[in-house]
């Protein structure tokens, strides 16, 4: 009733608060909203904030008042007022039953949705990480961190723990993370990288695993995406390979195509000898997966319900992209038509004589600090530099692969 004499005076001007509204459901509509769920309140008080705007009868109301107050006739005012608030009441009654039923529905939903959510399989919970390779690694602490508000995120700078003696030599950097070889000549084009496919989890407590694993099948497949194609001679490649050679008369030039022409050659053995051009030919690297476990230590918390690891399993695979495949032609200087890109830093290197040392040093200084991964089939281990040194391709029943 007091809203009503203040909404008539300044209906424009009024702004209802939601406590306001709180208190006109349970003073005027017997709503506890105690007892209700916070989502049927919200209903409610849209409705009521609705109706009360909408209510047909307030111009009426508002010529009568302003009459009767230039009149002085207070009696008549209160008269009104209290027909109009009966009114005004039944009316948002009316709509606030109507509104019940559905509101309460709704709420069932929402607990539905709630369950459903409940039950989801732990591998649907997923987990959203921007950062980049380094940081990855040293993501996880394997116990919270006590005093860091119990966190398992390591957020600090990571500098590296290990130090690598050896360089690596150009065969293996060719062959290591996301590495990938350009050629580009008037004639052809060819695209050769090695991909990880990956999978990640956060686990505690990595399980014993028995059971026997699948072994990755190892024929190429090839992928035309719908452009028109020709079939070329798989020996195409290998002979403009050996024409560039022969007319190569720089050493350290040299050295590296052999090199690279070697990789390339290798990759393609597998591969149909007609192939379509332009195709992206691919194959597994290695015939079963890798997996580690990434974590860092947390010598200050012992519980020892906690072992939490993040669980990287890599499916390497051997990717050739022919673009073009024609006839040899002359070649300008190597930089022209070669480059070798890092894909995890976006940098390309082009060809040169010092591009060996050039992609050694980047390497050495940048990637060489990954822990060590493992056969998922016979459990050997396997430092980064051996995985790409042998293209990621070791012998299970062999004893000599350290
Ligand atoms: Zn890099
Ligand atoms: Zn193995």
């Amino acid at each position: 009733m007091l809203l009503l004499k203040r909404l008539i005076r300044n209906k424009q001007n009024t702004v209802m608060t939601n406590t306001q509204i709180i208190e006109i459901l349970s003073q005027e509509f017997d709503i506890d909203v105690k007892s209700c769920h916070e989502l049927e309140v919200d209903i409610y008080i849209k409705i009521i904030k609705k109706y009360l705007k909408d209510w047909p009868q307030w111009e009426e109301l508002e010529r009568i008042s302003t009459k009767l107050c230039t009149a002085n006739d207070f009696d008549a005012i209160m008269k009104v007022l209290d027909h109009k608030y009966k009114h005004l009441k039944e009316y948002l009654g009316v709509m606030l039953e109507a509104t019940k039923p559905l509101a309460k529905k709704a709420v069932a939903d929402l607990s539905l949705d709630h369950n459903k959510e409940k039950n989801l399989d732990s591998s649907d919970v997923a987990l959203e990480v921007y950062c980049t390779r380094d940081q990855l690694n040293h993501l996880i602490f394997r116990r919270p961190r006590t005093d860091l508000n119990n966190s398992i995120f390591n957020v600090e700078r990571v500098e590296p723990t290990r130090i690598s003696l050896n360089t690596l030599s150009f065969q293996a950097i060719v062959n290591f993370w996301w590495t990938k070889i350009t050629i580009d000549t008037a004639n052809v084009l060819i695209h050769r990288e090695l991909l990880y496919k990956y999978k990640h989890a956060l686990i505690n407590q990595v399980p014993e695993q028995s059971k026997p694993v699948a072994e990755l099948h190892s024929a190429a497949i090839s992928i035309c995406r719908g452009r028109k194609t020709s079939e070329y001679a798989k020996k195409n490649i290998t002979q403009y390979f050996t024409r560039i050679l022969s007319t190569c008369n720089d050493e350290n030039v040299k050295q590296i195509l052999e090199i690279i022409f070697q990789i390339i050659r290798t990759d393609i053995k597998t591969f149909p000898d007609q192939l379509k051009v332009p195709a992206t030919y691919m194959r597994h690297a290695s015939r079963y997966k890798y997996v580690r476990h990434l974590f860092v230590e947390n010598d200050r918390n012992d519980d020892a319900k906690y072992d939490l690891q993040l669980e990287e399993i890599v499916t390497p695979l051997v990717q050739v992209f022919v673009g073009r495949l024609g006839k040899y032609e002359k070649l300008g200087p190597i930089k022209d038509w070669l480059s070798i890109e890092c894909c995890l830093c976006k940098m390309k290197f082009q060809g040169s004589t010092e591009l060996v040392s050039v992609l050694q040093a980047h390497f050495t200084e940048c990637h060489q600090h990954e822990a060590d991964w493992q056969c998922v089939n016979c459990k050997k281990m396997f430092g980064i530099d051996y995985l790409s040194t042998h293209r990621w391709f070791h012998n299970c029943n062999s004893t000599a692969a350290e």
